[in-house]
């Protein structure tokens, strides 16, 4: 999620477990190494500048975010920024704050390696946007009110609501995708294969839906999901896959292309490329919801594969980066929002 999130979440776990220990530094700490573990990024733009554009997808949200390496940043925090505080206590407090930053990012649709390095695969639980003002506005007053009024019981309101407002998006999530399966099946496009629902931005009512079938076709729309009411769902008419017979041996043989199917956690549809020649292969994680290319899943970005002719120690596909220009159109949204689809 966010920095200011994550940051939040980290100060507040932070005050509520550590402040009688460790005072205001509590809050200081659990800032510090909530935010942390995106510092990841710095691998991914260190491998850009030296001209390699996917070592950033594989290892952002990977080992910082990961259990396993929380001792290993919680300390680092500790040394840096306990100025006098007590060791244990310090460290208590940053391994507190750092062991929030993985689970809530496994809530978003990006993926992340919590349980690196013992198992490899991306986890994302959906149940969240990866920017949402409810989510942190009950994070900043639960950590405001208690810093100002010493009111601990608004602090610990703030961040049960919060653990509330994610299990709420569990659910709005599960009601999304099943209504989208029951739309599916009415229409008789069979059983899915696979569905997955995941918030628009900003707000947990609107959520991208997109399913595959069972020939292998994907859908993709929205669904909105109001208390009390049926859900609502709108979903694109079926669109084609066109992975190719020799996509597996591609995969198996591009680095670049192994990274980006593990990055995408498998969810990828591949479509004729830019100008006929190769293919384009998206991540339809990002599919559905009112940007341009959602209708037929290219929403945000993928990969370019171009098969190469043969010859002696060259890889048989080029393999390069783009990102769809997203246009959000705003009015559609808020009428889909407040209005209904
Ligand atoms: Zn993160």
């Amino acid at each position: 999620m966010d920095p200011l999130t994550q940051g939040l979440l980290g100060g507040l776990v932070g005050h509520l477990g550590f402040e009688s220990k460790l005072g205001r530094k509590a809050t200081w700490l659990g800032v510090a190494a909530g935010m942390a573990p995106d510092l990841d990024v710095v691998v991914g733009g260190v491998g850009r500048l030296l001209g390699d554009e996917f070592i950033g997808l594989h290892t952002h949200r990977q080992f910082s975010h990961s259990l396993a390496f929380a001792p290993v940043g919680a300390l680092l925090i500790a040394a840096i920024l306990r100025r006098g505080a007590p060791w244990g206590w310090a460290f208590a407090c940053a391994l507190a704050a750092w062991l929030t930053h993985g689970p809530l990012d496994c809530c978003t649709t990006y993926g992340t390696e919590i349980l690196w390095p013992f198992d490899r695969g991306r986890v994302s639980w959906n149940n969240v946007s990866i920017i949402d003002p409810a989510y942190t506005l009950l994070l900043a007053v639960g950590l405001y009110a208690g810093h100002r009024r010493q009111a601990r019981r608004v602090a610990v309101a703030g961040f049960v609501l919060s653990l509330a407002y994610l299990g709420w998006g569990a659910v709005r999530s599960d009601a999304a995708a099943t209504a989208a399966i029951a739309q599916i099946q009415a229409n008789g496009w069979g059983g899915p294969r696979r569905v997955m629902a995941a918030a628009t931005p900003l707000n947990n009512v609107l959520w991208r839906v997109i399913a595959q079938l069972e020939d292998g076709r994907w859908t993709a729309g929205l669904a909105r999901v109001v208390p009390l009411s049926e859900v609502q769902v709108r979903l694109s008419e079926p669109f084609d896959d066109h992975r190719p017979a020799e996509a597996d041996g591609w995969i198996a043989g591009s680095r670049e292309l192994a990274i980006f199917e593990r990055f995408a956690q498998g969810w990828t549809r591949w479509k004729p490329g830019p100008q006929g020649v190769g293919w384009r292969v998206v991540d339809m994680r990002y599919a559905g919801g009112l940007t341009a290319g959602a209708a037929d899943g290219d929403n945000l970005w993928g990969v370019d594969v171009r098969p190469q002719p043969p010859g002696p120690d060259k890889p048989s596909v080029e393999v390069s980066r783009y990102h769809t220009k997203v246009r959000p159109d705003l009015r559609r949204f808020g009428r889909a929002l407040f209005g209904g689809l």
